[in-house]
């Protein structure tokens, strides 16, 4: 049985498509996607030698050799252009993933793929620009709690340029009904706090920010006393406050 996360991944991968799982690591999710019968095919890629053997073993161990083929090498290097239809990254930073997506934009390796599944484990924001700047529509999105952690999962589609546009924009118009005083601002706060959570915010999702406004002040409090420190904080502190109102807004 899957983990609720990556089921939650899963769910997302439309059935019958030729998914890639970038930084695969055991392999478990495109295992589990074929063995479930929902795609048909898939290639796992693996950047670092352990992780890379461990995909290969689960995939003979699972009599998948001729289904599952794994790759080693960095992102969406492992790709040839019309390979895949459906992308998967999971389980790293917002920041790297979005570097992925893009290096891989740049060669041309994402030509041809309609869906994206990416569930950041931190700086969900980075994917979030990332999909906007580079013509994805994020069509809907998750926020569980597993272990007592909190993940989020992004679910996008392609589209010509302005078409993607004008779909997250309106995405972003219903989320700002819920933060009017905000919509001057711009679409910041929706790239962090995603633009879908916010529109109908469950549980998990106050939970998530009230641990990180916990963290963020507990590292306001840790910082030293210098002029550069005070700058820093006062950044901090800014967007604390940013937080607690969008809170208290959908309150
Ligand atoms: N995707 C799995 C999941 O969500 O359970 C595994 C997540 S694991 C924490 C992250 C994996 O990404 C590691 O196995 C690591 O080796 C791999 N990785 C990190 N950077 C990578 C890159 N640039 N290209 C491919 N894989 C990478």
């Amino acid at each position: 049985k899957l983990s609720k996360r990556l089921q939650a991944i899963a769910d997302y991968v439309s059935p019958g498509s030729r998914v890639a799982d970038i930084g695969s690591d055991h392999a478990l999710l495109p295992v589990y996607l074929i063995q479930s019968g929902r795609v048909p095919t898939a290639i796992a890629g693996e950047l670092n030698p352990g992780p890379y053997e461990a995909a290969r073993r689960q995939t003979a161990d699972a009599g998948l050799t001729t289904k599952l083929q794994v790759r080693r090498g960095d992102g969406l290097s492992v790709l040839e252009p019309g390979e895949a239809d459906t992308v998967t990254i999971a389980g790293m930073g917002g920041s790297l993933m979005s570097s992925i997506l893009e290096e891989g934009y740049l060669a041309g390796k994402l030509n041809g793929v309609k869906e994206l599944v990416l569930q950041p484990n931190v700086g969900e924001e980075f994917v979030r620009s990332w999909l906007l700047k580079r013509g994805w529509f994020l069509a809907e999105e998750t926020i569980l709690e597993e272990d007592d952690k909190i993940y989020e999962v992004l679910h996008a589609f392609k589209y010509e340029e302005d078409e993607a546009k004008k779909r997250n924009e309106g995405v972003y118009e219903a989320s700002f009904l819920t933060l009017p005083t905000y919509k001057d601002k711009g679409a910041a706060i929706l790239e962090k706090m995603g633009p879908h959570l916010l529109r109908a915010p469950q549980e998990v999702f106050f939970k998530k920010w009230k641990l990180e406004l916990e963290k963020m002040s507990r590292i306001v409090t840790q910082m030293s006393q210098s002029d550069q420190a005070e700058q820093k904080k006062q950044q901090f502190r800014d967007e604390m406050n940013v937080i607690e109102e969008v809170l208290q807004c959908l309150q």
